[in-house]
């Protein structure tokens, strides 16, 4: 399997796109052509890690990491991704009982395993590869977690200072080693604007190995795919039907990976995304028209983008028509007031509590047309535990929050993070300074 760019780029192997991240073009990485399965294919598979390997054996064909596939699936998916019934007709998909409970986990341990094999192959291994992270909250504790003392990978998470929630900055510093935390004197772009200036620098990006872990990357993609494999399979074993999904979106990654599932011929019907009030995909799927904008805040902060980047990737799979786009997906808007309100009365109904982000899901399943909603089994997805948005969810229900046993225990864990300007000089001071000290 050879992997190309969106933008037409040479096809490269799948260890270059992995360590890459990004096309050389400035596309993303996607496979030259999807295998398709059929369900039979998928016999004898029961667990994430087992019929995690048997779909991805396909996209790692040929490559250094097929040997090697069924250890890096067991290293990466060691978690459960339990399905939980909720009422007739609707059951939640709860993809945060990872180490930082939230569905990040999965592509950042995923790729960790992946980058650390191609790494320790490496004929020509030099000095640790560096992950540069710019992160707004989640997916820093994520890679931070799944790379924390793996042999020859190093990270360094940049995180706008003050503007992080008290727990998610306890993830993002509670690391010793191999990761080095910055909080960066300003937003969440200076961050990124950071990155890409770290990564544009010859000296540095090559003197450190840069390498990035945003969601753009192919390997947190794959493992995503597999959770929908995984889960459409047990629900047609079961009931002879295909499962259709509800997915909270901000920049696409874990739908469009959906949306490859049911490409390779998994059993999945509808892929309906909720957005927050960043509603640029909705709009697109209305008009026609894409028009990135300005990121919008709302409390559900891990899908605050302005500009999904993973629609690239949707557009090249529906070669750039709207019409085929629309029979894809659709989407849902749904407002911080509609957030509040689906939080309270998911509480109310079943005694669920759910984080905003997988509130918006549930609110666009009430929100289905009636025949939508009984004619087809619907899994809402749960992208994080509601414990890690503890000062949102515990006032609005008057109830404290017990965060599972693996948050809290990096809750305990002493916190330590160097402080910033948003200037390159000073990441490169604070890079050699590290080295210096080890
Ligand atoms: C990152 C994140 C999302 C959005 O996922 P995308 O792949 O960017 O669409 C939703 N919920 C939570 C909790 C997240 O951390």
């Amino acid at each position: 399997m050879e992997y190309r760019s969106t933008r037409g780029g040479p096809a490269v192997r799948i260890e270059e796109a992995i360590m890459s991240g990004t096309a050389p073009d400035g596309g993303l990485y996607v496979p030259s052509s999807l295998p398709t399965f059929s369900i039979a294919d998928f016999d004898g598979c029961e667990s994430l890690a087992e019929v995690a390997t048997r779909f991805l054996q396909a996209f790692v064909a040929g490559s250094s990491l097929g040997p090697q596939l069924v250890d890096i699936c067991h290293d990466a998916l060691n978690f459960p991704v339990p399905v939980r019934a909720l009422e007739s007709g609707l059951s939640v998909l709860e993809l945060f009982h990872g180490p930082t409970a939230a569905f990040k986990d999965v592509g950042a341990r995923f790729l960790a395993a992946t980058m650390a094999r191609i790494l320790r192959d490496d004929r020509h291994a030099g000095p640790p590869a560096t992950i540069l992270v710019a992160t707004s909250g989640d997916t820093g504790g994520a890679v931070a977690a799944a790379f924390h003392r793996r042999p020859g990978l190093r990270v360094v998470v940049l995180f706008p200072a003050g503007r992080v929630s008290t727990r998610q900055q306890h993830q993002l510093t509670c690391w010793d080693g191999n990761v080095l935390s910055l909080a960066v004197e300003g937003a969440f772009d200076d961050c990124q604007r950071l990155v890409k200036a770290a990564f544009a620098d010859a000296g540095l990006a090559g003197g450190y190995r840069l390498c990035s872990a945003n969601s753009i990357n192919v390997g947190r993609l794959l493992p995503q795919a597999a959770y929908y494999a995984r889960t459409s399979l047990e629900h047609y074993r079961r009931s002879g039907e295909r499962a259709s999904f509800i997915i909270p979106t901000g920049n696409l990654g874990n739908a469009f990976a959906c949306v490859w599932a049911r490409h390779a011929g998994l059993p999945i019907d509808r892929i309906v995304l909720a957005t927050n009030a960043n509603t640029t995909i909705g709009d697109f799927l209305a008009t026609g028209q894409w028009l990135p904008r300005p990121t919008v805040p709302t409390l559900a902060s891990a899908m605050d983008v302005g500009n999904p980047s993973n629609m690239e990737r949707l557009r090249d799979l529906c070669e750039g028509q709207v019409e085929r786009l629309r029979e894809e997906v659709s989407a849902m808007a749904v407002s911080d007031e509609d957030i509040r309100a689906t939080i309270r009365d998911e509480y109310r109904r079943n005694g669920s509590v759910f984080c905003p982000h997988t509130a918006t899901a549930l609110h666009a399943y009430r929100h289905l047309p009636a025949t939508e909603r009984s004619n087809r089994h619907w899994i809402a997805v749960a992208t994080a535990h509601p414990a890690k948005f503890d000062t949102i969810v515990e006032p609005l229900l008057g109830i404290h929050v017990e965060p599972p046993a693996e948050l809290a225990g990096l809750l305990e864990l002493p916190s330590h993070f160097a402080t910033i300007r948003p200037e390159l000089a000073e990441l490169a001071g604070q890079l050699a300074g590290w080295d210096a000290h080890g």
